[in-house]
């Protein structure tokens, strides 16, 4: 395997380990528990988990759950259950609520130390004096509060004296900073609200900028990673550390991944759920990680697809495209073999028995010996595809036509010697007849076909639903045009079809992913009774990512 470049974080880590700055790392992957994981935090736990595995160290699992009003545990769950089916384990699950009261006492310090004051003034009271960037903002009336007040204020927000919105807990910096974050940011808000770990015990919980970078220092993360849009974050973030003495985790930024014809953000998704667009995180259509996986994505492919994109430094774009690549690359050496008529049309074989079937045998996976050979009954009467014949056909056509033969793919040579229309023009039917000794595997008639078709037996086959996917999105960039993205919505993207399966299939388990032969990949699907297996679609066969 040819050695690959470092990307710039590996760069930086490499510098430390080197400088004996550390012996080893610490990384933390961060989610909020206010949604299901989607591809981009894909990108962030490839990240954070690949450089422990590469370099000494480990990284931690932190729920940021500082926000009680949209957290919840069904999140928490389908997070870790998302990362685990990843292929990556934590060394420790956090959860930032832990260090309510660490971070409680922090206030307090930074508040006795003249750095932190209570501010009576409305949020747009506030943002009033916040300035621009060209202008600097001005002094709130709260600002020269004494320290003792200012402890007595902040108690009594603790004890729940206050209604929500009625005070906060700024840090007093200067509101004249060029960095727009540093002019007293809010430290502290009011909200009585239940919170999924911590209950009823708090009434006032930290921002962001006064939770993650000290929940970083509690656990002596070393390089704590982030995305770009906290880069004027970072300065904050290491005032603090250097305010409350407190261990020095360095914040590194990279680049946001987004997925072209999708949306990545939690909030746009949860919309999609709850206004019933999809059936829910996990529909296949979502770019969730629980959605691609029912959708028939594999941990491998997932990976690949965040190798390659790798790490950058400014934001762009990805092309579903290269993401559907890896999934062929992978699902291609994996996935079995079977054959499945989409759009059936009968073949008679007219001198075929009636009420016999003759064993035919294909291979499993012809990349993989291994996977062994099935049985596939071949009968009187076949489906396949409407589109696999043509009654005058181009010239470039190698499948079935008047007097044409085609082979029957792990079956016979039949050539085709008539078809049947209905009163509306439309073929019903085809007659074929097979060729002797032309059977797959000991072919003696030295006919050379250019056809090789798909099909099922007419009486064997079993129907079964199969969901084709479309992209979410008719435009590349929703989240970025004019009105409500939910208005580019593809109104297209699921068709839902009865195909016809060779008998083999009906052992799939569910979550299991099989090449229909010319037609996809597709995967059992959760939704899949005895009666009527279901299948999804991942992805069509054709290539169109060039590599
Ligand atoms: P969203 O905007 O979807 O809610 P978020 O950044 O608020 O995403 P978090 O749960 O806070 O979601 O993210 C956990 C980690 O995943 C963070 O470190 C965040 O930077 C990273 N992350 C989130 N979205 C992306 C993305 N599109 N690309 C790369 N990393 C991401
Ligand atoms: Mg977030
Ligand atoms: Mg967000």
């Amino acid at each position: 395997k040819e050695e690959k470049s470092l990307n710039f974080i590996e760069e930086i880590i490499e510098s430390d380990l080197k400088a004996g700055k550390y012996t080893s790392i610490i990384t933390r992957f961060p989610p909020e528990p206010n949604g299901y994981l989607h591809i981009g935090h894909a990108s962030s736990i490839c990240l954070n988990f690949g450089l422990t595995n590469k370099y000494p160290g480990y990284t931690n699992l932190r729920f940021d759950d500082t926000n009680p009003v949209t957290e919840d545990t069904e999140y928490v769950e389908s997070i870790k259950n998302d990362i685990r089916w990843m292929g990556f384990e934590w060394k420790n699950e956090l959860y930032a609520s832990d260090y309510f009261d660490t971070l409680y006492g922090y206030a307090i310090k930074l508040i006795q130390s003249g750095l932190a004051y209570v501010d009576d003034s409305t949020s747009e009271e506030i943002a009033a004096l916040k300035g621009t960037p060209t202008e600097p903002g001005k002094d709130s009336p709260y600002r020269s509060r004494s320290v003792e007040e200012n402890l007595t204020l902040f108690e009594r927000m603790k004890l729940g004296e206050f209604p929500d919105g009625s005070r906060t807990l700024r840090a007093k910096i200067d509101m004249a900073h060029q960095n727009m974050l540093m002019r007293d940011p809010i430290l502290y808000r009011i909200k009585h609200a239940h919170h999924h770990r911590t209950g009823n015990k708090w009434c006032i919980y930290p921002m962001y900028d006064f939770a993650h970078g000290q929940s970083d220092a509690i656990e002596t993360v070393t390089h704590s990673i982030c995305t770009l849009e906290f880069v004027p974050h970072r300065e904050l973030y290491d005032w603090l550390i250097a305010q409350l003495a407190i261990y020095p985790s360095h914040q590194y930024e990279f680049a946001r991944r987004n997925l072209n014809y999708t949306v990545t953000s939690k909030r746009k998704l949860l919309q999609l759920v709850q206004e019933g667009h999809v059936s829910g995180w996990d529909d296949p259509r979502m770019p969730t990680i629980s959605g691609l996986r029912r959708r028939g994505y594999t941990p491998e492919s997932i990976r690949d697809f965040c190798e390659r994109i790798g790490v950058a430094r400014r934001e762009n774009m990805i092309d579903v495209g290269l993401l559907e690549f890896c999934v062929r690359e992978d699902l291609n050496k994996k996935a079995l073999r079977r054959m499945v008529v989409l759009d059936p049309l009968k073949v008679v074989i007219t001198n075929f028995p009636e009420g016999i079937s003759e064993m035919c045998h294909s291979e499993n996976n012809p990349e993989d010996i291994a996977a062994g050979n099935r049985e596939i009954p071949f009968t009187r009467e076949i489906y396949i595809e409407k589109e696999d014949f043509m009654e005058t056909p181009s010239k470039k056509y190698f499948r079935l036509a008047p007097g044409k033969m085609v082979r029957l793919k792990g079956a016979y040579i039949i050539q085709c010697d008539d078809f049947v229309k209905d009163g509306n023009g439309e073929i019903t039917e085809v007659r074929c007849s097979f060729i002797e000794n032309s059977k797959s595997g000991q072919d003696t008639t030295g006919i050379n076909v250019k056809g090789t078709l798909h099909w099922v037996s007419v009486n064997y086959s079993v129907p079964v639903e199969v969901r084709l996917y479309d992209r979410l999105f008719s435009v590349e960039d929703a989240s970025n045009q004019e009105g409500d993205f939910k208005e580019y919505l593809n109104p297209d993207s699921l068709h839902v079809i009865t195909g016809y399966a060779e008998p083999a299939l009906t052992e799939a388990v569910e979550g299991e992913s099989f090449q229909f032969l010319r037609k996809g990949y597709f995967a059992k699907d959760k939704d899949s009774i005895p009666e009527k297996l279901v299948f999804n679609r991942t992805v069509t066969l054709r290539d169109t990512w060039a590599k």
